[in-house]
């Protein structure tokens, strides 16, 4: 059948999932297209090292018209959807246009869930986009600035907590602690790094919750060596410009607060008429169909098989970006669709330099520095294009593996609440 007698098939969110169900849908020969809120897909497993300054924005994202282009079928269209006509087949953007379906796949993503905690969601940072990735890096950067344009700069300190003590959070302060021990005193000769305090805030007694106790311990262990202050079961209950709260009374003032605690889908997906589960996510059959809908697929973070919950990382989100495609081929051909299996290849964490934790589902546990070669070599083959990859291996070469490893990449300078209420010298 020639590709304009194809059906239509939209889909929206181009982060894993819906890149790669875009990807074969054009080999499937449908006509896709592609909407995106950015003009650009987001390695999200890569945006904290745009955060403490190991790479650049451009390295980690991939523009979308670019990938259309290449994918005979595809075309891309900007906007961020806001709902769906279910009556007419249609999806609604943030600009009024309409575009019409046969097929639907929902591939939105996660974002920040703050739990309702007083001042989390004025005064905390996330790191979902690369935005917010960069906000963080100038934050911390910016602040190095002031800091050291003092006549004191050891006066003050700066202090960073991450909230949360899962893959994201272990990986946020291991950079940190890393930056402050080896790109800060470089750059910033005149500051003492004991005054930059790298805090993890954990609710549970352990960080690294799906992972194997021997390797949450070992990650708890070299946080602690690497100079963070790790708090298990500790709970945040609020959040002020310039100080967390705890429960039990204990107060510490921050400069800078990174939300890594939770997720949920967006709030406003509930106005789509499409049923939506525990953690936010949309709920979804076998056979990754949306409930109750014949035509509608949601896949990656957002979908929630009911029966068994897939977690929330980049191999789910490829695979069922696939799958989704491969039954939205079948049932153009009139043939059932299939049960969705996950093929789990294992997760890892990386601490810093040298150091990662990684297991398999078939027992294998690795630590150290094979696991974080195995963590550099994964990310780089997430990453979309040739030349980022490229850009990617020679940034973290030059970062690791040259001998002046301090040449962190600076951005804009943003003053932190705690810095402007009067800490600043403005001899
Ligand atoms: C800091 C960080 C570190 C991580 N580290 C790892 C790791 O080491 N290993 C791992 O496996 N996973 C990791 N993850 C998780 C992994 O990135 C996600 O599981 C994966 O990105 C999910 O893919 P997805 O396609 O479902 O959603 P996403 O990649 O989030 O893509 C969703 C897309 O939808 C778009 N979108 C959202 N709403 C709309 C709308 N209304 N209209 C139009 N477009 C919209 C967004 O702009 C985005 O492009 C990490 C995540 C973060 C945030």
């Amino acid at each position: 059948m020639p590709v304009s007698e194809m059906p239509h098939v939209v889909v929206v969110g181009a982060g894993f999932g819906g890149v790669s169900a875009s990807s074969e849908l054009a080999k499937e020969g449908f006509r896709v297209t592609l909407i995106d809120r950015h003009p650009y897909n987001t390695c999200q497993p890569l945006l904290y090292q745009v955060a403490t300054g190991g790479l650049n924005a451009g390295d980690v994202t991939y523009s979308l018209r670019y990938f259309a282009a290449r994918h005979q079928g595809v075309r891309f269209r900007r906007a961020a959807v806001v709902g769906i006509d279910h009556e007419n087949k249609q999806v609604i953007g943030d600009d009024g246009v309409r575009v019409g379906y046969d097929y639907l796949v929902l591939a939105t993503g996660i974002t920040t869930n703050h739990f309702g905690i007083p001042g989390a969601a004025e005064f905390t940072m996330s790191m979902y986009t690369r935005a917010e990735a960069l906000r963080v890096r100038d934050t911390i950067f910016g602040s190095m600035e002031i800091i050291a344009g003092r006549s004191d700069p050891n006066s003050g300190g700066f202090t960073v907590v991450v909230a949360g003590g899962g893959a994201t959070g272990v990986e946020m302060a291991g950079q940190l602690a890393e930056l402050k021990q080896e790109a800060l005193p470089k750059t910033y000769p005149e500051l003492d790094p004991a005054q930059v305090h790298v805090v993890l805030v954990e609710m549970a007694p352990y960080l690294l919750a799906p992972f194997d106790d021997s390797l949450r311990k070992y990650a708890l262990a070299e946080l602690v060596k690497r100079g963070v202050d790790v708090r298990l079961n500790t709970a945040i209950s609020e959040v002020h410009a310039d100080r967390v709260d705890f429960k039990g009374g204990e107060s510490i003032p921050v400069d800078l607060v990174i939300w890594a605690a939770g997720v949920s889908g967006n709030p406003a997906l509930r106005e789509w008429g499409i049923p939506i589960g525990r953690g936010g996510r949309i709920e979804v059959n076998s056979d990754l169909r949306v409930l109750g809908e014949e035509n509608i697929f949601a896949i990656g973070d957002i979908s929630l098989t009911v029966d068994s919950p897939l977690p929330q990382l980049a191999q789910p989100a490829i695979q069922t970006g696939r799958f989704a495609a491969k039954q939205i081929a079948r049932l153009h051909r009139g043939v059932p669709t299939e049960k969705f299996e996950y093929h789990n290849k294992g997760t890892m964490a990386t601490i810093g330099r040298g150091d990662a934790v990684l297991q398999t589902p078939f027992g294998l546990k690795l630590k150290g520095v094979l696991a974080w070669l195995g963590w550099i070599g994964l990310h780089i083959v997430y990453i979309l294009g040739g030349r980022n990859r490229l850009q990617t291996l020679l940034s973290l070469t030059s970062r690791y593996l040259l001998p002046r490893r301090s040449n962190a990449i600076v951005g804009d300078v943003m003053e932190t609440p705690k810095l402007r209420a009067g800490a600043v010298d403005r001899r």
